[in-house]
């Protein structure tokens, strides 16, 4: 019989690859909270209606990328495929964002109707962030400087750049919306098929669109950033101000348009020219009109989302993942005799309570080759037990040398020793 298979662009994330996707979660968790801020977690439906007003309906997500289907009782739901809006929901939802500062993250799957391709996938995986409250872009400018610290402490700020922009307020994009229509109306006839719709419903949209034809003619397009308001520009020389301060380079890139309808004032990106076409690997900006666009009271909100899987995979082209990171196990043990066969678990359960921290796995099955075996865990130490007169011994290996005849009682203080240098090496 046929066997079922995965659907196309929904990955299994193997044993061999989780270990790195624990590592980078690991660290960006570590990052947040040293930036005080708090886990919510979402559910992954939520009904139609929500991404239709937040992510707006003229965009290709709402369009042909959702994954939309009825519920028993007729309702429309749909897989999420981004977090904002579900999180702007829940905020609301329970009272946590008029008038509060909040500083929120959430991780978990998205999902989007793509091409699947090296980089984009049909279920994909954010880490994001999402903050309240805070009109003034020192918020705009920690968001950024929290991203550069994570880069900073995975290996990767070398091979990411941060692209920056402006979109202004409403009121002064309406004003650049004309203009654009009428520039691009000139050439309606070369624009791909979408931007020709978008011409009357979406224009902005027109300037994140992949063709080429379409950029070709945008090289001469009135640029956003000679219509911003004082106030907008004003905020915008702030944040660059504070980032400049920190250290943190960026390139102004006035043609940088998010493909969501809510952001307003500064709009991000961090770029990698290591992935391919799939370079974005974080992404976000401000949105203070979401939260009211969504029935909240007017709300000031800054938040970012970065695609785990092509940070995983920008890791390993880098090849920056720690050794230690890649196997789930310090320590491994076995039995080599039948007599002291019965003492691994014994002695690895006596490890775990003596030496907190390690990891260790027990040697499950027979005793063939277990030498060879043991070593080709990858363990970074190995404990093979034997049997003598005086009862069961241990022979442990750190990757340098191997220590002889440990009886039972000392296991625990020449393990927590070896561990420790090899730790340290
Ligand atoms: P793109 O232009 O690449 O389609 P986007 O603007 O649609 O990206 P966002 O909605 O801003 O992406 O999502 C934030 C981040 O999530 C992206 O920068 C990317 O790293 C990741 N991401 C988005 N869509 C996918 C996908 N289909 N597969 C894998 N990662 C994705
Ligand atoms: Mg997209």
């Amino acid at each position: 019989m046929a066997k079922v298979k995965a659907i196309r662009g929904m990955n299994d994330i193997l044993p061999d690859v989780t270990p790195v996707w624990q590592y980078l979660e690991r660290e960006v968790r570590a990052v947040l909270s040293s930036y005080g801020y708090s886990e919510i977690r979402m559910p992954i439906v939520e009904q139609t209606e929500l991404f239709k007003r937040s992510i707006g309906e003229v965009t290709d997500i709402v369009e042909k990328e959702m994954y939309t289907f009825e519920d028993r009782n007729g309702e429309s739901l749909t897989l999420r495929p981004e977090g904002t809006a579900g999180c702007v929901r829940a905020g609301e939802e329970h009272g946590l964002l008029f008038n509060q500062t909040q500083r929120f993250w959430y991780q978990g799957p998205m999902f989007r109707y793509e091409k699947p391709q090296k980089g984009r996938y049909r279920q994909f995986h954010q880490i994001g962030v999402e903050t309240f409250g805070m009109s003034a872009s020192d918020i705009d400018a920690e968001v950024i400087m929290l991203s550069a610290r994570l880069w900073k402490n995975l290996g990767i700020l070398d091979a990411v750049t941060l692209q920056l922009n402006s979109l202004g307020s409403n009121e002064s994009r309406l004003k650049y919306k004309e203009d654009l229509v009428a520039y691009l109306t000139q050439y309606f006839d070369q624009l791909d098929e979408d931007s020709r719709k978008r011409l009357d419903s979406n224009p902005l949209r027109i300037l994140d669109s992949k063709s080429e034809a379409t950029q070709a003619i945008l090289i001469d397009a009135p640029v956003l950033s000679d219509y911003l308001d004082a106030e907008s520009e004003e905020h915008f020389t702030r944040l660059t101000g504070l980032l400049d301060h920190a250290g943190i380079k960026y390139e102004i890139n006035p043609r940088l348009v998010r493909g969501l309808d809510y952001y307003c004032k500064t709009v991000f990106e961090w770029v990698t020219d290591k992935l391919g076409a799939q370079g974005t690997v974080c992404a976000g900006g401000r949105y203070d009109g979401l939260v009211q666009q969504l029935g909240g009271k007017a709300t000031p909100a800054v938040g970012f989302a970065m695609g785990v899987e092509r940070l995983v995979l920008l890791l390993e082209t880098l090849n920056v993942i720690p050794e230690t990171e890649k196997i789930s196990f310090d320590l491994y043990v076995a039995a080599e005799t039948k007599e002291s066969q019965a003492s691994v678990m014994q002695c690895s359960e006596m490890l775990r309570d003596s030496v907190p921290g390690l990891r260790v796995r027990s040697h499950c099955s027979g005793l063939k080759n277990i030498n060879a075996k043991a070593r080709q865990t990858g363990a970074r130490l190995i404990l093979l037990l034997q049997s003598n007169e005086a009862g069961v011994v241990g022979t442990l290996w750190n990757e340098a040398e191997s220590f002889t005849q440990i009886p039972l009682n000392e296991l625990s203080s020449v393990v927590a020793e070896q561990w420790q240098i090899v730790k340290q090496s």
